[in-house]
């Protein structure tokens, strides 16, 4: 039986959780959300068993793959880019983590009002600029953040983002900030469901929080290191 000791890696995460809530005096409530990409089904079942039911994928054809597979009623999390041609996908998903671009805000409206549904999802912020990864900058934000108010079929429930790779902990803390700081944004904007703050994965979640996350993204912490 693979993943034996995850009920007790979930426990010791939630107390680091709590104790992080305590320390960043927000007192908000965090969903985790378990990571299982590259992963089988015994990771889900593992997942359910151990009280863990949102689960994060970032590839679409393989978190379709899975829920086909599995019966436990989870919510699903997209946490990946999102090619425009997958969009109908979407409504097997509790949330789309990962609107980074103008061009898939209109790809997903489109497709909700073809089947007349709300897709909801949160805005991808790249506060750092980094040139490698998606998500708008807060220079961008400050543009759009009306339009996603404005745009029909989707609700945008809050934001996204991911620290650089190799940064220290003042870095750290500038980013999630930053995406704190784009939540009021889009509020003021009139995205008055935007509620949460998608960031913290396995190496800065306790930071994370700290600075608000009311959602943390973990894989590793919990199902070990991947292979690919
Ligand atoms: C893989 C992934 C995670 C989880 O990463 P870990 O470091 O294993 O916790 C979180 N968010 C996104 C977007 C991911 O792709």
């Amino acid at each position: 039986m693979p993943f034996l000791d995850l009920p007790e890696r979930v426990r010791e995460v939630r107390e680091r959780i709590d104790a992080a809530v305590a320390r960043g005096g927000r007192g908000q409530a965090v969903t985790i959300v378990a990571v299982t990409k590259t992963h089988g089904p015994d990771a889900l079942q593992a997942a359910w068993d151990a009280g863990l039911q949102d689960i994060g994928e970032n590839k679409v054809q393989e978190a379709v793959r899975k829920m086909d597979a599995v019966r436990q009623p989870f919510r699903w999390h997209l946490i990946g880019h999102l090619q425009r041609n997958k969009v109908k996908h979407l409504d097997r998903f509790h949330l789309l983590h990962s609107l980074d671009r103008n061009e898939l805000t209109e790809a997903v409206a489109a497709s909700a009002a073809k089947n007349s549904t709300t897709i909801d999802a949160l805005v991808q912020m790249n506060v750092a600029g980094e040139e490698t990864k998606g998500g708008f900058t807060p220079q961008q934000l400050l543009r759009e953040a009306g339009r996603f108010a404005a745009v029909k079929g989707i609700r945008i429930r809050g934001v996204m983002t991911m620290a650089p790779f190799d940064a220290d902990e003042r870095m750290l803390r500038r980013v999630f900030a930053g995406a704190r700081n784009a939540r009021e944004l889009l509020q003021e904007a009139g995205n008055h469901d935007a509620t949460e703050l998608s960031m913290g994965m396995s190496g800065d979640y306790e930071i994370a929080v700290e600075e608000g996350a009311t959602c943390v993204r973990l894989g590793t912490v919990l199902f070990g290191a991947r292979e690919k």
